[in-house]
């Protein structure tokens, strides 16, 4: 049976990491294994920043945003002789497996690290909810709530001064975010990579706000679909008559206390994710599909379509 493991956080910081990694450490002692803690993602691997944690390294952490652990991104990681490195100093310290707190970039390292030797599971930790092996990542829910809080205050001035207000939230190339947001809000106008408009289109519906009754607007963005959201927004402007504003909420939407839910669903990935490397699992990820909690190879994870939600899509035109 393994006697030592290691937890790190990796790729964009999310909400709730530190939930995670609170979760492996509490059940890594209470099975009666060594936990210890890599700073900074796949680099502390490489440099050997790692450090035994006890219960009490994980204290009071449940509600901080951002990882305790340090995150970072390292492209040297997907070269053989430096993932060797991180093996050879892992194995010198007896660590004989990982959980991996990250994205799909981080999915790989896991498995590139598994089949090196060193048994891996990979928590999803990311607000973007872009992995179709499970229905919520670790930092979705926080990030969505924080988007809402947002788009309130927004929509207040949005009101007040009858304006039309371009919304870019974030989500990579995944639109959840802005679908789950704009849904939430009741936004006129919903844009993610599932739900692309023509631009006509799109000026055509918010003219006839703009002449009609309605004399406000909120138009959600998915990121990276316009490459500068403020031409957008001065198009608008132009074409309809609404006076726009585009709204980059940024960094704001990755930081903050985790909800509950990201809590719960953190706490239970980490306790599973021990019991699987006490299982001798290596190489898989975690997700929660209908509340439960299940694992799959991660090549088998990176290959599932994702899930665009079409039964919500339909709802941006029956509600409007
Ligand atoms: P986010 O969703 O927040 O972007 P991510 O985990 O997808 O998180 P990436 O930057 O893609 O973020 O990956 C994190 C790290 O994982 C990389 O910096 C690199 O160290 C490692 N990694 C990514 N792809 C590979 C790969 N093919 N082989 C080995 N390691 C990889």
């Amino acid at each position: 049976m393994i006697k030592k493991i290691g937890v790190l956080t990796s790729g964009g910081d999310a909400p709730g990491m530190n939930c995670a990694i609170r979760a492996v450490v509490r059940a890594g002692l209470k099975y009666g294994l060594e936990v210890y803690g890599v700073m900074d993602g796949y680099r502390g691997l490489v440099d050997d920043d790692i450090f035994p944690m006890e219960r009490y390294s994980v204290s009071d952490i449940v509600n901080r945003g951002g990882t305790i652990l340090q995150t970072a991104r390292l492209r040297e990681f997907k070269e053989e002789s430096v993932r060797k490195i991180a093996v050879n100093n892992l194995k010198r310290r007896g660590i004989e497996a990982l959980v991996v707190i990250g994205g799909d970039g981080s999915y790989m390292g896991a498995k590139k690290l598994t089949e090196m030797g060193i048994n891996c599971v990979g928590l999803p930790g990311t607000i973007d909810n872009d992995i179709a092996s499970t229905d919520y990542t670790i930092g979705f829910d926080t990030c969505l709530n924080t988007i809402v809080d947002c788009i309130d205050k927004i929509r207040d001035t949005t009101s007040s001064h009858q304006r039309c207000a371009v919304i870019e939230v974030m989500g990579n190339h995944c639109g959840d975010l802005a679908l789950f947001s704009g849904l939430a809000e009741g936004a006129e106008m919903i844009l993610t990579p599932d739900h692309v408009l023509p631009e006509e289109e799109i000026m055509a519906s918010l003219k006839k706000l703009y002449v009609g009754k309605k004399k406000r607007a909120i138009v959600i963005v998915s990121e990276k679909m316009y490459p500068n959201i403020h031409e957008f927004a001065a198009r608008i402007q132009a074409e309809t008559g609404f006076e726009t504003k585009a709204e980059v909420l940024g960094r704001v939407q990755r930081g903050g206390s985790p909800s509950g839910f990201d809590r719960v669903l953190a706490a239970r990935m980490g306790a599973y994710a021990v019991d699987c490397l006490l299982d001798g699992k290596g190489g898989i990820c975690i997700g929660m599909i209908n509340n439960k909690i299940v694992d799959y190879d991660i090549y088998e994870a990176l290959k599932l379509p994702r899930d665009k939600h079409a039964s919500m899509l339909r709802l941006i035109d029956v509600l409007q």
